[in-house]
């Protein structure tokens, strides 16, 4: 009778002593780096060129939109004449109507090429009359350069060229290529920009080393139970399509209804797929993430992240109470279109829902109909799938990783760095046929409020935190170019 309690008793110290032996073991990823080359910058002068970038207003063509042409063209020439090094020294393509791709040969040309990226486009400004300083007007005040574009993305885009245009100065000679690509259309999908950018390199055999492109930025309060800031690299990006649902329906007159009208079925579907989401999982960049931040956690929590193989349920749980950490462990489905009859008296001929679909590293837009057509489980209901597949996670184990991580704490000493899973679509998933090593992210520090300017009200960035922009891509470009 004694020896069952003896064995549990044994069997309980034994689990916790691989708990806190992994926990021991589970040591921090950060890389020590040595101080960033010195590298001067014109601060005051950058912020004006940015400001300058931020008044041409390069609203991508979309439908209902027309195309800003003259925008566009104005911005260019604002660039060639700010940035006379890069245009003098680098190839330079006109790529689509108004998107560009640079060249800054290196000496070696059997080294394959980085791909630095940004895009020039912007999305409209709303309520224009309550912002701070006019969105267009390009403003520097208190220290900021204030403007819609300011973080997403021409103040990344300004960043490059300023970054290349100081190393030109000093005579900076990349031994790797160096290829800049803006595209004109990022916040309309890249159709007209990135796509045709990843295509003209595909025909030309080009392999590429590494691409950096907008992404995370350096979070300050933004990971919980971790007190430094935390540079976000996303390493992968979540898919983005449509699922449409249809049942059709004979129609006719809705004062003699049958027992389940072409709604009522559509409803029960959405219904449906509202109470059967996809199963969550820590992979696609976010079980990546937790290896990174976890080591520098406090005890409790990095036992728990250095033991995912036990406690990842209890994560993923936890997660899954708040939509923005949810977006990052599944695939999200959301009912944003609805249609039925056009007249309140007729029956619907046909009833249609379009599903916003997210998919997660891993599933394809192939097993989202899978899975929506076994929770329907409905023939009435057709389900038809399209759009973006979700990209492959890059690796944090190569060199071109080691060198982004390093480039960043030199720049930024006091910062981790973590990859994770962008769950916004940007133009670098165009690039992963080219590259393993593809990377998002955006050398500015920002909180939570900082984040709701893009795309929002009041977009701005500090001149300080554009010189130490400028900083990280100058030191990043010399570390992965030699
Ligand atoms: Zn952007």
């Amino acid at each position: 009778m004694k020896r069952a309690p003896l064995a549990l008793l044994v069997l309980l110290l034994l689990l916790v002593g691989v708990l806190v032996v992994r926990t021991l073991r589970f040591g921090s990823r950060q890389v020590p780096a040595e101080p960033a080359e010195p590298f001067s910058v014109d601060a005051t002068g950058a912020a004006d060129r940015l400001a300058g970038a931020l008044r041409h207003h390069t609203v991508a063509a979309s439908d209902g939109t027309p195309a800003e042409d003259a925008a566009f063209r104005a911005l260019h020439a604002q660039l060639v004449a700010g940035f006379p090094l890069v245009h003098a020294q680098l190839g330079h393509e006109v790529v689509g109507e108004h998107s560009h791709l640079y060249t800054w040969k290196g000496t070696e040309p059997d080294l394959h090429p980085v791909l630095l990226m940004g895009h020039l486009d912007v999305v409209p400004a709303e309520a224009e009359a309550t912002w701070s300083h006019p969105p267009y007007g390009g403003v520097v005040a208190d220290g900021y350069i204030h403007g819609r574009g300011a973080l997403d993305d021409k103040g990344s885009v300004l960043a490059i060229l300023e970054a290349v245009e100081g190393l030109l100065a000093q005579g900076y000679r990349p031994r790797r290529t160096v290829l800049l690509a803006f595209g004109a259309d990022e916040e309309v999908r890249g159709r007209d920009g990135a796509v045709l950018v990843a295509e003209l390199l595909r025909k030309r055999g080009v392999r590429l080393e590494s691409v950096l492109d907008e992404g995370g930025p350096i979070g300050v309060g933004l990971v919980p139970g971790v007190d430094a800031p935390v540079a976000l690299v996303g390493v992968a990006e979540k898919g983005y399509g449509r699922v449409e649902l249809v049942v059709r329906g004979a129609g006719g007159h809705a004062s003699m209804p049958p027992r389940q009208t072409g709604a009522g079925i559509l409803a029960r579907a959405l219904v449906k797929l509202e109470e059967h989401p996809f199963e969550p999982e820590l992979r696609g960049g976010t079980r990546a993430l937790f290896e990174h931040v976890g080591p520098e956690m406090g005890f409790g929590m990095r036992l728990l992240f250095a033991n995912t193989w036990l406690f990842s349920p209890l994560l993923v749980r936890r997660m899954a109470t708040v939509p923005s950490t949810d977006a990052s462990i599944r695939t999200t489905l959301a009912a944003t279109m609805l249609e039925g009859s056009p007249k309140p008296n007729v029956l619907p001929a046909q009833a249609r829902a379009v599903l916003n679909v997210r998919p997660l590293p891993g599933d394809s837009l192939e097993d989202v109909r899978t899975h929506v057509r076994e929770v329907v489980d409905d023939a009435r209901v057709e389900v038809t799938a399209e759009g973006d597949e979700a990209s492959p996670v890059s690796p944090t184990d190569t060199e071109a990783w080691k060198q982004l991580q390093r480039s960043i704490r030199q720049v930024f000493p006091d910062v981790l760095v973590a990859p994770f899973l962008t769950v916004a679509a940007t133009d670098a998933r165009h690039f992963h046929p080219l590259s393993d090593s593809v990377y998002r992210f955006m050398p500015v520090r920002m909180t939570r409020e900082d984040l709701t300017r893009m795309h929002g009200r009041d977009e701005r960035l500090s001149v300080t935190a554009h010189a130490a922009a400028i900083r990280f891509y100058a030191q990043y470009l010399r570390n992965i170019t030699r």
